[in-house]
């Protein structure tokens, strides 16, 4: 037989804002590399999954039960969009 679980997850996500973080995404990478950290979970954006560009400052979010990871630009704007409804 075949089986194919799809779990949806639920996140609460809090946006810090673009003025939190002002290392560039790719100083922010080395400097985890540096002390033998992992990136992968920095490397792209955790709500849609996008690559960050590396000159890019990113977004620094918190995600209840996962910890702080960074989204991009877009889905900043979007948020600030639904706030503002
Ligand atoms: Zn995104």
């Amino acid at each position: 037989m075949e089986l194919v679980k799809v779990t949806e997850k639920k996140y609460s996500i809090v946006f810090y804002g673009e003025k939190v973080w002002k290392m560039t995404h790719k100083n922010f990478l080395n400097s985890r590399k540096f002390y033998g950290m992992t990136t992968k979970e920095f490397e792209k954006c955790f709500i849609c999954e996008k690559t960050i560009d590396l000159d890019e400052v990113p977004i620094f979010i918190k995600v209840k039960g996962v910890g702080n990871r960074f989204a991009c630009r877009k889905c900043a704007e979007k948020n600030s969009k639904n706030a503002t409804k």
